[in-house]
Order: structure tokens, then sequence, then C-alpha cells
């Protein structure tokens, strides 16, 4: 995940940025959309050069990059690297989202497999996370604020699903809001005419 990044130039973007595996890519790109394979411990060399490859592209990016997930570099296992409190990188291998709170944010996301969009998902304000450390020893941490959100961002990527697929659903869930509300518009119109006409019926009667 990196900052919600103001919208540039395609051609730009497309020669600075070191070669992610984005939506728009026709072979690679399907990847995003699946989940990712657990690893097995010891890891495999396959493990260790995605873990290096990922070291680089943080290094690469600077403070841009906040999290990366192995995916997004074409290698669909359970690794994510995150920057640390201390600015060292963190790698989660098998992570697992254990509890979430209950009070959420909205925040502005950009995703490094799409270029050039940025979204504004709801996530929990914090979450524990439990995952392996490449020595394969179990940790379990608490993430908070923009932390919570990178780990639920590559936690998103590790399960297949993207920044599009919230506002998927966000819209969605307006859409239906909104479906929602005409139809009871809808509903309270048709009962005065019913009721109206009632009224005239019964007027109608009393003449009689
Ligand atoms: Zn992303």
């Amino acid at each position: 995940m990196n900052e919600e990044e103001p919208i540039v130039d395609e051609e730009v973007v497309a020669e600075e940025r070191p070669p992610y595996v984005t939506v728009q890519d026709a072979e690679r790109g399907p990847l995003l959309s699946m989940p990712s394979q657990p690893c097995g411990f010891p890891l495999t060399d396959a493990d260790r050069d995605c873990m290096d490859l990922l070291a680089e592209r943080m290094e690469e990016d600077g403070d841009t990059a906040l999290g990366i997930a192995a995916v997004q570099v074409g290698y669909p296992k359970q690794i994510f690297v995150m920057r640390d409190a201390d600015g060292s990188n963190l790698f989660c291998i098998n992570p697992q989202i254990v509890s979430r709170s209950r009070e959420t944010t909205k925040r502005g996301e950009g995703c490094l497999s799409i270029p050039g969009f940025g979204a504004h998902p709801i996530r929990p304000k914090s979450v524990t996370l439990s995952f392996m450390t490449p020595e394969g020893i179990v940790e379990k941490r608490v993430f908070t604020g923009m932390p919570s959100r990178v780990v639920c961002h590559e936690m998103d990527h590790l399960n297949g699903v993207l920044l599009l697929n919230h506002m998927e659903t966000q819209m969605e869930k307006k859409a239906k809001g909104v479906a929602e509300q005409q139809q009871a518009k809808v509903n309270r119109f048709a009962k005065r005419r019913a009721a109206e006409k009632r009224k005239r019926k019964a007027r109608k009667k009393q003449r009689r």
C-alpha cells in the first residue's frame, strides 16, 4: 500500500514505477484476484528470493511504499512486508487477523498494483495480527492507526481482494440505500393515496 497519490500522467507512471504486477497486466494481473498459498517452514529458496525482492522494492520506493504483498511481485504466497515503527522491514508470513476493533476509520489509500487510483475504504482502527517470522517463530502484534490500515490492505492482497472491490461494496451499499429510500417514498405515497380514497368514499356515502 502507498499513500493515496494524485492522478499523474500515465506514461510517467509507467516509466518510473518499479515492475509491480498491476491489474492492467494481462498475464499476471489475474493473480491479484486469487488467494495466496501458505508457506511451509523452513522457507524455500524461492520464498527467500521473494523476500529479498520485496526488501529491494521497499528500499527503492523509499517512504512511498508502506507495505507490499508477495503477490504484487508475482509470487502468490502468504508473505507481506511493511515498514515497522523503527523504519525497518517487518516480514509477516502466513498472517491472520485474529481480532479487529469495532471502531473504524476512513482514509485515502493507494495501491502499487492500481497505479493512479485512490480510494477511501473503511478499516478497523486497530487489528491484532498473528503471523510467523521468517525464522518460523509465531508472533502476535496489535497495530493501530495507519499500520492497522496497512495490515488490512496487505491482508486483502493475500485474500485476492483489491481496493476496487471495497469501492464496489461501498457503492453497492449506497445504491441499495438509495433504492430503499425511493421504495419507502413510493410506499408512503401509495398509503396516502389509499387513505384519501377511503376518505372520499366515506364522504360520498355520507352524502347519499
Ligand atoms: Zn495494494
